[in-house]
């Protein structure tokens, strides 16, 4: 099983936001909306500045899995700015606009934001009116003065402000006193703190980011407002170097370059989070597959197939249907009226592979992989390119085991991740997931289970001195994990591979094995995923190259360009022999200048350029430019196959 999402490091690292293809981002401002309204609460003191949990659900692969994660506001002074800077731009936006209706403005990651309902709606272009009446009112408030209020006056002070009151309204709900802000002439109902000196913003660094519309409360049947985002840092080197990896990452946005290089389309006769992949995204995924079966094979799992429809009574029976059948997407037969659902994981078809004989100490383990389609009914708001599908598979592979075969499991397992992504070229550290024993009520099985796999899982780590750092509450349902967190080029960090104990899921199955002793015995499970989604890593990979594909990912290897017509038969004798030895070349004997092809080439990031003119046929040679290191010159056709053999084979 695989868990696909980012981790606290990727919120706390700042991506997030423009990285607004990621569910996380919407999920995370609705729970951070939700925090400050809690927190706003009178009597909640310094409540918004503390460490904020968030909780988020993820359901890719084999379960659904809570992350739990600790944004901890990077650190309370900073945090303190941020929001009164959220005060700043209510109180600029209500000089410029005074029939504004103000909603509400927290400090987030990165900076802030102010939600407003605007009588005529602002655009992009507007924010540099505001920001400057920002600066203007940096200069005049002298101090952000705190005031108790009754609910009466309240209700007076914000008359005509639905958004005001109805907050007012459940602030007050538990009797609780009310407080106000005034910075200036701008007064908002809030429970503080803010910064104590007006130089902690002085001496910050601000700017006024964007503009996006934003459902009062995250709630998609309230109005949407207008929110207007703030980027704000303790000093001007840190707002210019985050604004930088900001661009950096927009410019690498899997959605754009995957449409650029033509890889994969999504049409509304399909549906949303439905990619189509072109036979050139094909290729791509094709090979990151057959990359994870070799590597997979290698130590001894093998591929099945199985279908993409079951009956509920499978999902009854795993546990996934009491909690987690809101997202699975219901199938109707003509034929019957039993429940059937598509899968959303594999796991619990795979052990019905490993039901289906009756097994012996000596045919355990049972390594079983799976590429099937896997489908989970995502809000439409949620998807995203091809990080938040609603079709996707995993190569989430199961083996049933012994338990004095676990950690021979594990540790073959850790290999050939720990290969797969030093071929991928992320770096990456080990965490060890665990329940959280405070809510038993989260998870399958009891303590005595859970100590007994987790003891076993950290035993693996520490006599094979893998370093790693604990996680408290991130398990999944059935069982601890081993999460690799990989970085990208960019820095992000995405958690990818995982290795998971389940001893929960064989003993719902009632799978059972014959031991040495004659007793029949529960193997054990372990759930594991190389890359997780092929689909999704694809997204990422595309992100973390650029669109640059090492030479045995990419669609198109080689492309031959000759020079005139008169060179187009050497070059396709050159194609012909390069195609035979299973290399994907585009000869371009099309009309048109060579320096039109050669642009082409560089424009879909082909790795071999070969141009062929007299020269070349003269000499029996051919030229040719590599993308990342330039002209090669005039090669030997023999010399350039052994090159590009070994690069494609060690997947350099
Ligand atoms: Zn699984
Ligand atoms: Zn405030």
């Amino acid at each position: 099983m695989a868990t696909n999402h980012n981790t606290r490091q990727n919120l706390i690292t700042s991506f997030l936001r423009a990285r607004k293809q990621f569910l996380l981002k919407r999920v995370t401002r609705q729970n951070l909306i939700t925090s400050f309204l809690r927190a706003r609460k009178p009597g909640g003191t310094a409540s918004r500045i503390a460490p904020t949990k968030h909780e988020i659900s993820f359901f890719v692969g084999a379960i659904f899995i809570k992350i739990k994660l600790n944004i901890k506001m990077e650190n309370e002074k900073l945090m303190r700015m941020r929001h009164s800077l959220a005060h700043l731009l209510g109180g600029a936006v209500k000089e410029l606009y005074p029939d504004v209706l103000i909603a509400t403005g927290p400090a987030i990651e990165n900076g802030f934001y102010y939600d407003f309902d605007f009588s005529t709606p602002i655009t992009d272009k507007d924010l540099g009116k505001i920001e400057q009446k920002m600066r203007e009112l940096i200069k005049k408030v002298k101090s952000f003065d705190k005031a108790e209020i009754s609910k009466k006056d309240a209700e007076k002070l914000f008359k005509g402000n639905p958004y005001k009151l109805e907050l007012i309204e459940e602030y007050t709900k538990d009797g609780k006193v009310l407080t106000t802000y005034t910075s200036g002439d701008f007064t908002d109902l809030c429970a503080g703190p803010h910064v104590e000196n007006m130089d902690e913003i002085k001496n910050g660094a601000f700017k006024l980011e964007r503009i996006a519309g934003a459902y009062w409360k995250g709630d998609e049947n309230n109005k949407m407002l207008t929110r207007i985002y703030g980027l704000a840092f303790e000093t001007k080197d840190e707002l210019d170097a985050y604004i930088k990896r900001i661009e950096e990452a927009k410019a690498r946005d899997h959605k754009k370059i995957g449409k650029e290089l033509g890889l994969f389309v999504f049409s509304d006769l399909v549906g949303p989070g439905l990619p189509l992949y072109t036979f050139k995204g094909a290729i791509v995924r094709r090979e990151i597959i057959n990359y994870s079966n070799e590597l997979q094979k290698a130590i001894g799992y093998q591929e099945v197939h199985t279908p993409n429809i079951n009956k509920a009574e499978l999902f009854k029976v795993s546990g996934h249907y009491e909690k987690y059948k809101d997202s699975m997407i219901k199938a109707l037969s003509n034929y019957t009226k039993e429940e059937y659902y598509l899968k959303p994981m594999n796991c619990p078809q795979h052990t019905q592979i490993y039901a289906s004989e009756s097994r012996s100490y000596r045919d355990l383990p049972i390594r079983i992989a799976d590429f099937a389609n896997l489908y989970r009914d995502e809000k439409p708001g949620e998807l995203s390119g091809l990080t938040r599908l609603r079709c996707f598979c995993q190569d989430d592979a199961h083996a049933f085991c012994r338990e004095d075969q676990i950690k021979e499991e594990f540790v073959n397992v850790l290999g050939v991740i720990k290969k797969a992504l030093a071929t991928y070229k992320m770096e990456y550290n080990i965490r060890l997931s665990l329940w959280d024993p405070e809510k038993p009520e989260k998870y399958l099985g009891g303590a005595e289970v859970w100590d007994k796999s987790q003891k076993i899982l950290e035993d693996i780590l520490i006599e094979n001195k893998i370093e790693y750092v604990r996680a408290v509450g991130e398990a999944a349902i059935y069982g601890p994990k081993m999460d690799i967190v990989t970085k990208d080029s960019l820095g992000r960090e995405w958690q990818i591979s995982t290795i998971q104990l389940d001893l929960i899921m064989p003993e719902r199955f009632k799978l059972t094995y014959t031991d040495k002793d004659g007793k029949i015995k529960t193997p054990m499970m372990i759930h594991r995923a190389i890359i997780g989604s092929p689909e999704r890593f694809m997204g990422i990979l595309i992100e973390h190259y650029s669109g640059n594909f090492p030479l045995w990912l990419a669609p198109v290897q080689i492309k031959i360009v000759p020079i005139r017509e008169n060179h187009n038969e050497y070059a396709e004798k050159i194609s012909k022999e390069l195609e035979e030895l299973g290399f994907r070349v585009d000869c371009d004997t099309n009309e048109g200048n060579m320096g039109g092809k050669v642009r082409d080439a560089k424009n879909n990031k082909i790795p071999y350029t070969i141009i062929i003119g007299d020269k070349d046929i003269e000499a029996k040679k051919i030229s040719v430019e590599s993308r990342d290191k330039g002209q090669l010159g005039q090669l030997d056709l023999k010399e350039f196959i052994e090159k590009i053999k070994k690069e494609k084979e060690n997947r350099e």
